[in-house]
């Protein structure tokens, strides 16, 4: 299995849009890896997760042919999630031999924003129902797409919808997406994790060096989940441990990442960064 790592930063990016705090000072000077559009993965090329405003962007830098993608995962609305209004270029209109249909997988307030969004009067003549097909989704519920086995989990994020995170399986490999969450994850929720074994772990890692109770997840709290994991032995010795999803609220460069990484057997995310495992 292969994920690649299209965007790596919180809502605002990574330097932020309107900010001039340290750290986007720096990220702005040292450039390269401390750059970070919003976060966005795609899984062997095949499943895309999440829909921020940068997948345009994305689509330019890595050489990606978004319209011969037909699985796409949604984790919550967050706009750095979800910016489902460039969905409507997937009509015939504007894609011109895009493959199929696109599945949008997603909770409640996901397939909310999604009509609210393509049903707008400037789209209304070009109907989607050819080339878009929103699937909503519950906690727990798995599914097939592609051949791959996916597992949507509530999340410990915003209160106002089921967000999810989601464990993806194929050929003996196996996958945890876990942005955006906390670490106070229902039960139920944490048994089913426990019930896997896992080749790659993603982490979020908003929060950097700081620790708050829940929503996100700092590099205490990725160390502290990630030593649950080894404790019921859902990791192995050559599991990924990757760390993702970061804000300048973190304070920390990527350099900084990497080096508390590294001394942790984990690997820090970067815009376009891939891993095979
Ligand atoms: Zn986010
Ligand atoms: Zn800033
Ligand atoms: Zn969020």
């Amino acid at each position: 299995m292969e994920i690649q790592y299209l965007g790596t930063a919180a809502a605002e990016g990574l330097p932020a849009l309107f900010c001039d705090c340290e750290t986007c000072r720096k990220a702005r000077e040292i450039g390269g890896k401390e750059m970070r559009t919003r976060t966005q993965s795609i899984v062997d090329g095949k499943i895309l997760i999440d829909f921020p405003p940068d997948t345009y962007a994305h689509a330019l830098e890595y050489s990606l042919q978004i319209g011969q993608i037909q699985h796409l995962l949604v984790t919550h609305s967050h706009m750095d999630h979800f910016f489902p209004v460039e969905l409507i270029h997937r009509h015939e209109h504007f894609g011109h031999n895009a493959k199929g249909m696109l599945y949008v997988y997603g909770n409640a307030a996901v397939e909310k924003a999604f009509y609210d969004a393509v049903l707008i009067d400037r789209f209304k003549v070009h109907p989607l129902d050819d080339a878009v097909r929103f699937v909503r989704l519950e906690p727990f519920a798995d599914f097939m797409a592609d051949g791959y086995h996916i597992i949507p989990l509530p999340a410990d994020h915003d209160k106002r919808e089921t967000c999810l995170i989601y464990i993806i399986e194929k050929d003996g490999k196996c996958l945890l997406y876990g942005h955006d969450t906390g670490m106070n994850l229902s039960d139920e929720a944490w048994n089913c994790i426990f019930s896997h074994k896992y080749d790659l772990i993603s982490l979020d890692a908003t929060m950097g060096r700081k620790q708050i109770d829940g929503y996100h997840m700092g590099l205490l709290d990725d160390i502290a989940f990630a030593k649950m994991l080894e404790e019921r032995g859902c990791i192995h010795r050559d599991t990924v441990k990757v760390i993702n999803h970061f804000s300048h609220n973190g304070g920390m460069t990527h350099g900084q990442l990497e080096e508390f990484a590294e001394e942790n057997g984990m690997i820090a995310s970067y815009d376009g960064m891939k891993v095979i495992f």
